[in-house]
Protein backbone atom coordinates (compact mmCIF):
# COMPACT_ATOMS: atom_id res chain seq x y z
CA UNK A 1 0.00 0.00 0.00
CA UNK A 2 1.13 3.40 -0.89
CA UNK A 3 0.04 6.58 -0.02
CA UNK A 4 -0.64 9.56 -2.71
CA UNK A 5 -0.82 13.12 -0.35
CA UNK A 6 -2.22 16.47 -2.00
CA UNK A 7 -1.71 19.30 -0.27
CA UNK A 8 -3.63 22.19 -1.45
CA UNK A 9 -1.50 25.16 0.78
CA UNK A 10 -2.85 28.42 0.24
CA UNK A 11 -3.46 27.90 -3.23
CA UNK A 12 -7.32 27.84 -3.83
CA UNK A 13 -10.25 29.21 -2.98
CA UNK A 14 -13.01 27.68 -0.70
CA UNK A 15 -15.20 27.79 -3.87
CA UNK A 16 -11.82 26.27 -5.72
CA UNK A 17 -11.22 23.61 -3.57
CA UNK A 18 -14.90 22.37 -3.85
CA UNK A 19 -14.62 22.43 -7.42
CA UNK A 20 -11.33 20.35 -7.20
CA UNK A 21 -12.60 18.09 -4.57
CA UNK A 22 -15.68 17.06 -6.57
CA UNK A 23 -13.28 16.52 -9.63
CA UNK A 24 -11.12 14.55 -7.51
CA UNK A 25 -14.07 12.26 -5.98
CA UNK A 26 -14.87 11.13 -9.45
CA UNK A 27 -11.25 9.49 -10.37
CA UNK A 28 -10.71 6.01 -9.43
CA UNK A 29 -7.79 5.43 -7.72
CA UNK A 30 -5.27 3.03 -8.64
CA UNK A 31 -4.87 -0.26 -6.54
CA UNK A 32 -3.01 -0.35 -3.33
CA UNK A 33 -3.35 3.70 -3.23
CA UNK A 34 -4.65 5.27 0.03
CA UNK A 35 -4.99 9.41 -1.04
CA UNK A 36 -5.47 12.19 0.89
CA UNK A 37 -5.89 16.03 0.21
CA UNK A 38 -5.25 18.76 2.87
CA UNK A 39 -7.19 21.57 1.76
CA UNK A 40 -6.85 24.87 3.21
CA UNK A 41 -8.66 25.10 6.63
CA UNK A 42 -11.66 27.55 5.44
CA UNK A 43 -11.93 24.91 2.22
CA UNK A 44 -11.75 22.32 4.30
CA UNK A 45 -15.69 22.09 4.77
CA UNK A 46 -15.97 22.26 1.40
CA UNK A 47 -13.88 19.90 0.23
CA UNK A 48 -15.24 17.36 3.30
CA UNK A 49 -18.54 18.00 1.51
CA UNK A 50 -17.31 16.59 -1.96
CA UNK A 51 -15.09 13.19 -0.68
CA UNK A 52 -17.51 12.08 1.55
CA UNK A 53 -18.39 8.72 0.27
CA UNK A 54 -15.00 8.62 -2.07
CA UNK A 55 -12.01 6.87 -1.64
CA UNK A 56 -10.09 9.96 -0.44
CA UNK A 57 -9.47 10.92 2.91
CA UNK A 58 -8.77 14.26 4.45
CA UNK A 59 -6.13 15.86 6.34
CA UNK A 60 -5.18 19.19 8.48
CA UNK A 61 -1.99 21.81 6.53
CA UNK A 62 -1.62 22.79 10.63
CA UNK A 63 -2.78 22.11 13.98
CA UNK A 64 -2.91 23.85 16.90
CA UNK A 65 -1.46 22.14 20.10
CA UNK A 66 -3.82 22.91 22.40
CA UNK A 67 -7.37 21.39 22.46
CA UNK A 68 -9.57 24.30 23.36
CA UNK A 69 -9.50 27.74 24.54
CA UNK A 70 -8.10 30.94 24.24
CA UNK A 71 -6.10 30.85 21.17
CA UNK A 72 -7.29 33.59 18.60
CA UNK A 73 -6.94 32.15 15.06
CA UNK A 74 -5.71 29.02 15.80
CA UNK A 75 -7.51 25.32 15.14
CA UNK A 76 -7.31 22.53 17.00
CA UNK A 77 -6.52 19.40 16.15
CA UNK A 78 -9.63 18.01 18.00
CA UNK A 79 -11.77 20.56 15.50
CA UNK A 80 -10.28 18.74 12.62
CA UNK A 81 -10.77 16.04 13.76
CA UNK A 82 -14.63 16.64 14.06
CA UNK A 83 -14.49 17.82 10.75
CA UNK A 84 -13.43 14.64 9.04
CA UNK A 85 -9.65 14.62 9.37
CA UNK A 86 -7.82 11.51 9.37
CA UNK A 87 -4.04 13.20 9.04
CA UNK A 88 -2.42 16.50 9.69
CA UNK A 89 0.79 17.84 8.23
CA UNK A 90 2.93 19.02 11.20
CA UNK A 91 6.38 20.83 10.99
CA UNK A 92 5.76 21.26 7.33
CA UNK A 93 8.68 23.46 5.99
CA UNK A 94 6.84 26.20 5.04
CA UNK A 95 5.56 26.72 8.97
CA UNK A 96 9.35 26.20 10.09
CA UNK A 97 10.99 28.66 7.59
CA UNK A 98 7.41 31.55 6.98
CA UNK A 99 5.91 30.92 10.48
CA UNK A 100 8.91 30.37 12.38
CA UNK A 101 7.64 26.87 13.93
CA UNK A 102 9.88 25.33 16.21
CA UNK A 103 10.90 21.52 16.99
CA UNK A 104 9.49 21.92 20.18
CA UNK A 105 6.24 22.94 18.39
CA UNK A 106 6.39 20.18 15.84
CA UNK A 107 6.69 17.73 18.84
CA UNK A 108 3.76 20.15 21.01
CA UNK A 109 1.40 19.74 17.63
CA UNK A 110 2.37 15.58 17.05
CA UNK A 111 1.05 15.18 20.86
CA UNK A 112 -1.65 16.82 20.12
CA UNK A 113 -2.73 15.01 16.93
CA UNK A 114 -1.89 11.75 18.91
CA UNK A 115 -4.26 12.82 21.62
CA UNK A 116 -7.25 13.73 19.23
CA UNK A 117 -6.86 10.95 17.50
CA UNK A 118 -5.34 12.24 14.03
CA UNK A 119 -2.36 10.39 12.09
CA UNK A 120 0.43 13.05 11.98
CA UNK A 121 2.40 13.26 9.00
CA UNK A 122 5.94 14.80 10.50
CA UNK A 123 7.49 16.91 8.00
CA UNK A 124 11.30 16.73 7.58
CA UNK A 125 13.88 17.92 5.74
CA UNK A 126 17.56 20.03 5.64
CA UNK A 127 17.97 23.07 3.74
CA UNK A 128 20.19 24.33 0.98
CA UNK A 129 22.65 25.30 3.19
CA UNK A 130 22.56 21.50 5.18
CA UNK A 131 23.04 19.80 1.84
CA UNK A 132 25.91 22.37 0.87
CA UNK A 133 27.09 21.67 4.13
CA UNK A 134 26.94 17.97 4.17
CA UNK A 135 24.81 18.19 7.46
CA UNK A 136 21.74 16.32 6.12
CA UNK A 137 21.57 13.43 8.14
CA UNK A 138 22.47 15.63 11.01
CA UNK A 139 19.62 18.07 10.52
CA UNK A 140 17.04 14.93 9.74
CA UNK A 141 18.51 13.32 12.95
CA UNK A 142 17.70 16.51 14.90
CA UNK A 143 14.39 17.06 13.39
CA UNK A 144 13.25 13.27 14.67
CA UNK A 145 14.47 13.04 17.88
CA UNK A 146 13.21 16.70 18.84
CA UNK A 147 9.75 15.61 17.50
CA UNK A 148 9.68 11.77 18.57
CA UNK A 149 11.08 11.63 21.97
CA UNK A 150 9.21 11.36 24.75
CA UNK A 151 6.15 10.63 22.70
CA UNK A 152 4.16 7.53 23.40
CA UNK A 153 3.42 6.30 20.03
CA UNK A 154 2.88 2.75 18.71
CA UNK A 155 4.06 1.72 15.68
CA UNK A 156 2.16 3.13 12.84
CA UNK A 157 0.46 5.92 14.88
CA UNK A 158 2.43 8.63 12.45
CA UNK A 159 3.68 9.04 9.57
CA UNK A 160 7.04 11.10 8.00
CA UNK A 161 7.80 13.00 5.39
CA UNK A 162 11.01 13.43 4.02
CA UNK A 163 10.71 16.84 2.20
CA UNK A 164 14.00 18.36 1.33
CA UNK A 165 13.29 22.22 1.67
CA UNK A 166 15.82 22.61 -1.67
CA UNK A 167 12.74 20.67 -3.31
CA UNK A 168 9.86 22.32 -2.38
CA UNK A 169 8.38 24.02 -4.64
CA UNK A 170 11.63 24.51 -6.72
CA UNK A 171 10.96 21.97 -9.61
CA UNK A 172 14.23 20.43 -8.32
CA UNK A 173 13.69 17.15 -6.86
CA UNK A 174 15.56 14.56 -4.75
CA UNK A 175 16.41 11.74 -7.30
CA UNK A 176 14.43 9.04 -6.37
CA UNK A 177 17.34 6.88 -5.49
CA UNK A 178 18.17 9.61 -3.48
CA UNK A 179 15.26 10.02 -1.64
CA UNK A 180 14.77 5.95 -1.34
CA UNK A 181 18.09 5.88 0.68
CA UNK A 182 16.72 8.61 2.84
CA UNK A 183 13.39 6.89 3.82
CA UNK A 184 15.29 3.62 4.31
CA UNK A 185 17.46 5.67 6.87
CA UNK A 186 14.84 6.93 8.56
CA UNK A 187 12.99 4.22 9.28
CA UNK A 188 16.43 2.53 10.71
CA UNK A 189 16.55 5.27 12.76
CA UNK A 190 13.27 5.47 14.15
CA UNK A 191 13.23 1.64 15.10
CA UNK A 192 16.43 1.94 16.66
CA UNK A 193 15.76 4.81 18.61
CA UNK A 194 12.33 4.52 19.39
CA UNK A 195 11.36 1.18 18.10
CA UNK A 196 8.97 2.61 16.18
CA UNK A 197 7.98 1.51 12.51
CA UNK A 198 6.21 4.30 10.62
CA UNK A 199 5.58 5.32 6.42
CA UNK A 200 7.75 7.89 5.10
CA UNK A 201 7.03 9.61 2.05
CA UNK A 202 8.75 12.00 0.19
CA UNK A 203 7.74 15.54 -1.13
CA UNK A 204 9.70 18.28 -3.01
CA UNK A 205 8.62 18.84 -6.83
CA UNK A 206 6.21 15.71 -7.62
CA UNK A 207 5.35 15.72 -10.82
CA UNK A 208 3.70 13.35 -13.11
CA UNK A 209 6.42 13.04 -14.81
CA UNK A 210 8.28 11.50 -11.80
CA UNK A 211 5.85 10.36 -9.60
CA UNK A 212 5.77 6.40 -10.55
CA UNK A 213 10.10 6.45 -10.11
CA UNK A 214 9.09 7.33 -6.27
CA UNK A 215 6.45 4.73 -5.92
CA UNK A 216 8.11 2.05 -7.23
CA UNK A 217 11.16 1.89 -4.45
CA UNK A 218 11.29 0.15 -1.81
CA UNK A 219 11.41 2.21 0.96
CA UNK A 220 9.54 5.08 -0.19
CA UNK A 221 5.84 4.32 0.97
CA UNK A 222 4.10 7.34 -0.94
CA UNK A 223 4.40 11.20 -1.65
CA UNK A 224 3.38 14.29 -0.78
CA UNK A 225 2.61 16.51 -3.73
CA UNK A 226 2.60 20.33 -3.03
CA UNK A 227 1.39 22.63 -6.58
CA UNK A 228 1.28 19.97 -9.03
CA UNK A 229 -1.51 18.65 -6.71
CA UNK A 230 -3.89 21.47 -7.23
CA UNK A 231 -4.92 20.82 -10.27
CA UNK A 232 -7.20 17.92 -11.21
CA UNK A 233 -5.90 17.03 -14.70
CA UNK A 234 -2.01 16.80 -13.04
CA UNK A 235 -3.82 14.57 -10.19
CA UNK A 236 -5.18 12.04 -12.82
CA UNK A 237 -2.38 11.85 -14.56
CA UNK A 238 -0.03 11.66 -11.69
CA UNK A 239 -2.59 8.80 -10.88
CA UNK A 240 -2.49 7.50 -14.23
CA UNK A 241 1.38 7.22 -14.22
CA UNK A 242 1.18 5.65 -10.98
CA UNK A 243 -1.45 2.76 -12.27
CA UNK A 244 0.49 2.37 -15.32
CA UNK A 245 3.76 1.71 -13.55
CA UNK A 246 2.11 -1.27 -11.43
C1 LIG B 1 4.94 20.37 -0.18
O1 LIG B 1 4.68 21.52 0.08
O2 LIG B 1 4.75 19.51 0.69
C2 LIG B 1 5.47 20.05 -1.49
C3 LIG B 1 6.02 18.90 -1.64
O3 LIG B 1 5.35 21.02 -2.45
P1 LIG B 1 5.71 20.90 -4.02
O4 LIG B 1 5.16 19.58 -4.50
O5 LIG B 1 5.04 22.06 -4.65
O6 LIG B 1 7.19 20.92 -4.13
Amino acid sequence: MKYFFANWKMYLTAAESRSAARSLAGFSLPEGIRAAVFPNTLAFSAAADELGGSYWQLGAQNVDSTPQGAYTGATSALMFKEAGAVYALVGHSERRHIFGETDEAAHNKTQACLDAGLIPVVCVGESESDRKEDKRQYRLKKQLFQVFTGLNLPSGAALVAYEPVWAIGSGEPCAPADADDVAGWIKLELSQSFGLTAAVLYGGSVTPDNVAGYLEREAIDGVLSGSASTRPDSVAAMLAAVEGSG
